[in-house]
């Protein structure tokens, strides 16, 4: 895989030391953004891979899809969670990002209009919460506006997972024989060697299974693991800041516009440490430091 490397911190210091003399160096903003840009587009795109299971072929970018079931993967953040459709616009969404989404822009449970943030989140309505009533209120509700539609969507539920799971994917197989093989009683059991082994080793030894990829488009195959190891440096349990940048960048029409959407990611990576070496070429304390500096 051909990744965008990461941004050479040399630059971004010059970057701030003209902003700060009110000097907006178009070229290098153009220079500094669309480094960031590609690097955020393979973050992002890694991020997908391990959400949807399709793999970017290195030679053409078609997907390529697992053969190994993605959803049992634990994905961005780590936690198990299903898919599930927005019963009104369709789009395909997780719990969590109906929360991360209302973290970020905080709408009314009610009317779903945005709320003003001042000392207390106010909407036109009439509702009022705290900041905290809102947070705790966010992790409780069953009921929250789709990201996309902003329609209310019901949580799924998690419990019976696994008995679905299984009557949609019939096609499990004793890693084995390749016979007919049952998750049942917290095991995979084969109903025709009597393999059996617990379920989460099972999915464990999935997840470090190689698997070879053939690309539909251009027949390249390539290696499972050969290309999760080409994007170490690219995996985070956070794209979203990523995918922020990639959406609001392209939105950029002045110099200042630029130098405001580079500067806001700067600043979320300041606040979040293990982040930053993922779009800063450096080692991690000199990126501490130079953010420390940029902040100041
Ligand atoms: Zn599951
Ligand atoms: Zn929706
Ligand atoms: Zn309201
Ligand atoms: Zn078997
Ligand atoms: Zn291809």
């Amino acid at each position: 895989m051909n990744w965008a490397p990461r941004v050479k911190p040399i630059k971004i210091r010059r970057l701030y030391r003209y902003a700060r003399l009110g000097i907006y160096d178009d070229t290098l903003l153009h220079d500094v953004g669309w480094e960031l840009y590609a690097r955020c587009l393979d973050i992002a795109a890694v991020a997908d891979v391990y959400r949807g299971g399709r793999v970017p072929c290195p030679k053409c970018s078609t997907k390529v899809a697992r053969r190994i079931d993605p959803l049992f993967s634990s994905g961005e953040g780590g936690t198990h969670e299903h898919w599930f459709r927005c019963p009104h616009c369709t789009e395909r969404l997780l719990w969590r990002d109906c929360r991360q989404a209302l973290r970020n822009v905080p709408r009314c449970f009610d009317c779903r209009a945005v709320l003003h943030k001042e000392v207390m989140f106010r909407c036109a309505c009439g509702k009022t919460w705290s900041p905290e009533a809102y947070k705790q209120s966010l992790r409780t509700r069953v009921l929250l506006p789709c990201p996309h539609c902003f329609d209310l969507v019901r949580r799924p539920e998690p419990p019976v997972q696994t008995v679905r799971h299984r009557q949609r994917s019939p096609e499990l197989h004793c890693p084995k024989c390749q016979g007919f093989a049952l998750h049942q009683h917290g095991n995979i059991e084969c109903t025709v060697c009597g393999y059996k082994r617990r379920w989460r080793d099972y999915r464990k030894s999935l997840k470090k299974k190689d698997e070879k990829l053939e690309c539909p488009n251009c027949q390249y195959t390539f290696r499972w693991q050969a290309w999760r190891k080409s994007t170490r440096s690219l995996r985070t349990g956070n794209p979203r800041p990523a995918r922020e940048f990639v959406k609001k960048w392209l939105r950029c029409r002045t110099p200042q516009q630029r130098m405001i959407q580079i500067d806001a990611l700067l600043q979320t990576l300041h606040g979040r440490g293990p982040l930053a070496p993922l779009f800063i070429d450096s080692g991690v304390h000199k990126i501490r430091q130079m953010l420390d500096d940029l902040a100041s």
